[in-house]
């Protein structure tokens, strides 16, 4: 009998006296050594603990922070009556991947944030738990399935496989569209199986959820690129009755600064893909590695940085993370900033890269970087970084990872007549309706909002398969009550409605 179970039936603890529970993790020791997953989830009993603190509030602040709006209290209160089943039955009503968000969404700016329980003490752990529930359903075998929709003899193409496109298919499909997803890559999932590493996301769980999509009709095509392998406008003239462009922001930014072009230095999501796509932290099982040298410089400060260093270090390399601004204006998560620390990797902050210097044979051999103060705030409110001057030193180094940002790739839009674009080269496309300035052609995911998170993209494809859906029946993309709600709440805000 475990604990929770022995404690029953004794006196009743005062919620907010119960600690938060944390995640048992590897040591950093042994895990800077594998790219098996850091945090190890909760157990039963931690998870009833946890559940239990919840103070079920009749006007729970937490939801408001989810971006697709989990009926929070209602999953943790099946949680806390040992009722797991029941507690993924309630995630899935809202979200599809939540063994994905429970692991990778920023909860701690997002519903943690928000959490009334958190004013005065740690707020309840609502990631972890979202994690615990679709674990044990995972364990446990089989999820349940959704009743399909009769057939409806329409076909939508999905362009993108990543948490959007697959978001939005898997609703299609659900309501008795025919689904195509076409995808780039040869494995799908987008940037959670390239991008994000195995220690924070084990790929067997973006397999799965994939594979749940495939169950219910979708027919995914790999190595398909569109806009090379086939048009958008041959989408639509060869049986897509509508197309969702889901092909997120995977176009790495530079640094423009002399040296970036000598060997050893990678964009992040090169780094990223040959170390997780291409499997090269399982070589030699798999013929394809990846060479970093001893010392590697991470230049960035974002969830793409750490993720780099932290892959590097696991490959043996000793890393240095480079970032112009302070701790405090450091974009990546508290939590993986921590266990960056925690697993040795050296922090060079208020430091910018000036340029990179060679060896005669053209391998990268030094970076030189210059100290920064913060000046001003800038346009976005951040304080502005100011070099100072004579300030600069060398750091020998192996390799260089740029991680300072991503864009949209130009491949797919370029080839498409009549779609707008803004200045970024982002897709334009109606914020509550998901529709492009092409007929039949929706959007959405980091595609249209720049690089963003899974949740966002999550929802951007529930929106755009609803979307989809009355396009394809003829109605109107927003019913009048839709219409109403946008009209009052740009009212309330001042605001001219759309
Ligand atoms: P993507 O996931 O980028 O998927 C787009 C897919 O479209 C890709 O598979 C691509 O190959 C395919 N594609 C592109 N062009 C074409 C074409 N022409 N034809 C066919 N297919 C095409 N977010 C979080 O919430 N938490 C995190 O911890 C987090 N960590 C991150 C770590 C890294 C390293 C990166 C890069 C991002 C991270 N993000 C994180 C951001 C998050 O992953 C993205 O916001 C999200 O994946 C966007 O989803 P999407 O479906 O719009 O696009
Ligand atoms: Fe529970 Fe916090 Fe949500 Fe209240 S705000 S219902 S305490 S998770």
């Amino acid at each position: 009998m475990s604990d929770v179970d022995k404690n029953k039936g004794e006196k009743k603890v005062k919620k907010t006296s119960i600690p938060r529970t944390p995640i048992p993790e590897q040591s950093p020791k042994e895990r800077a050594k594998n790219f098996e997953e850091v945090a190890l989830g909760y157990t039963r009993d931690q998870a009833l603990i946890e559940a239990s603190r919840c103070l079920q509030c009749k006007k729970p602040k937490c939801v408001a922070g989810c971006p697709v709006g989990i009926d929070i209290p209602a999953f943790i209160q099946a949680l806390a009556d040992d009722d797991p089943a029941a507690a993924i039955a309630k995630l899935k009503e809202t979200t599809s991947f939540p063994a994905v968000c429970g692991r990778v969404c920023p909860q701690e700016d997002q519903c943690e944030k928000l959490c009334i329980l958190g004013r005065k003490h740690e707020p309840v752990a609502i990631g972890r738990l979202e994690r615990y529930a679709a674990d044990r359903e995972a364990q446990n075998g089989e999820g349940a399935r959704p009743e399909k929709a009769p057939k409806k003899g329409k076909h939508v193409g999905v362009v993108g496989s990543g948490p959007a496109g697959v978001t939005a298919a898997g609703e299609l499909a659900k309501m008795g569209y025919g689904v195509t997803i076409y995808e780039a890559l040869h494995k799908p999932g987008g940037v959670l199986v390239y991008g994000i590493p195995e220690f924070r996301l084990p790929k067997t769980i973006v397999q799965r959820e994939c594979e749940y999509v495939e169950s219910l009709g979708v027919e995914i095509k790999l190595d398909y690129v569109i806009g090379r392998t086939m048009t958008i406008d041959q989408m639509l003239e060869n049986g897509h009755d509508a197309v969702f462009l889901a092909n997120g922001a995977g176009l790495p930014s530079f640094l423009n600064i002399p040296g970036e072009n000598f060997n050893g230095v990678y964009s992040a999501n090169e780094f990223l893909t040959r170390a997780n796509l291409m499997k090269a932290y399982r070589f030699p099982d798999y013929d394809t590695p990846i060479k970093v040298g001893k010392r590697v410089a991470v230049i960035g400060g974002g969830n793409v940085a750490m993720d780099a260093a932290r892959t590097a270090l696991r490959l043996g390399a000793e890393v240095h993370l480079i970032y112009r601004r302070s701790m405090e204006e450091l974009p990546a998560r508290k939590e993986e900033v921590h266990h960056a620390q925690e697993e040795g990797i050296e922090f060079h902050l208020l430091t910018n890269p000036v340029r990179i210097k060679g060896d005669q044979d053209g391998w990268v051999e030094e970076i030189e970087v210059i100290k920064m103060e913060l000046g001003e705030p800038d346009a976005g409110g951040r304080r502005r970084p100011i070099p100072i001057e004579g300030s600069e030193t060398m750091i020998p180094i192996d390799t260089v990872i740029v991680a300072v940002g991503t864009r949209a790739n130009p491949l797919l839009t370029k080839s498409t007549k009549g779609l707008e674009l803004n200045k970024w080269g982002n897709i334009v496309a109606d914020e509550h309706t998901l529709q492009t300035s092409k007929e039949g052609v929706f959007a959405g995911g980091d595609i249209v909002t720049g690089a963003a998170t899974v949740i966002l993209a999550m929802g951007a494809g529930k929106i755009a398969a609803r979307s989809i859906g009355r396009y394809l029946q003829g109605q109107p993309l927003l019913t009048p009550e839709e219409e109403e709600e946008l009209k009052a709440a740009a009212e309330k805000a001042g605001v001219a409605a759309r």
